[in-house]
């Protein structure tokens, strides 16, 4: 198992203690404790947290291999929503203990039909363009022990209205595998398919001017 994940010289190291073995040796070896039960189903909770980046992509694409290579199933728990689109098929969004939107992946990030979820997507630093302080969500989560009345979202929302206080909201179908708990959810989506037609539409314009700058070049 553990020359499956990658442990260079693993007969020799396999009477190591833990301390002997870098962060991301140790993962790896986590990894293969997990897997050498042939589990159906495994649940990688955060298991790249506090790994730099160039381990944190080695561990991910060991767990790509090894699903694909033994048909486990992964459920991966993060914050980081770059690893998630980089690996899953499928999102669940949770808040205050509370599924809040559930999509395919391309789909949840084309189109979020939540305000959370708009607002997480916007927390993440975009490189591409100037844009100046970067976005947080306000306030901080509530104590689950003591969730407020209606959306435990509302003191931080900024489509919240009255109802979000008293009510607490529908889970939503939008689409057959799309489904969002908001009592806007409607209207959240129809926005943000909005706003990807519109991204779409300018990028494509975009390539078309590129095109005809290159003919002018010629
Ligand atoms: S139900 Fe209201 S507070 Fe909750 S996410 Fe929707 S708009 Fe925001």
């Amino acid at each position: 198992m553990l020359d499956m994940v990658g442990i260079p010289d693993a007969r020799s190291r396999v009477d190591n203690y833990p301390h002997e073995f870098s962060g991301g040796m140790r993962q790896r070896v986590m990894i293969a404790m997990a897997l050498s039960c042939e589990p159906e189903l495994l649940i990688a909770d955060e298991p790249t947290t506090a790994l730099d980046v160039t381990i944190q992509a080695q561990i991910l694409e060991l767990i790509k291999k090894l699903k694909q290579e033994t048909g486990t199933s992964v459920i991966l728990i993060t914050h980081d929503l770059g690893v998630v689109a980089g690996m899953t098929d499928h999102i669940i969004v949770m808040y205050a203990g509370k599924v809040f939107e559930q999509a395919p992946t391309k789909e949840l990030f084309q189109c979020p039909g939540n305000p959370y979820t708009k607002g997480l997507l916007r927390s993440v630093p975009d490189p591409t363009s100037e844009q100046g302080a970067l976005y947080q969500i306000p306030g901080l989560p509530p104590d689950v022990a003591h969730l407020p009345p209606g959306c435990p979202f509302a003191p931080r929302c900024e489509r919240a209205e009255e109802i979000c206080t008293r009510e607490f909201p529908p889970f939503v179908q939008l689409t057959n595998e799309h489904f969002s708990l908001c009592h806007f959810a409607e209207e959240v989506y129809a926005k943000s398919c909005k706003e990807r037609d519109e991204r779409a539409s300018v990028a494509s314009k975009g390539t078309v001017m590129e095109q005809s700058e290159n003919v002018l070049d010629i």
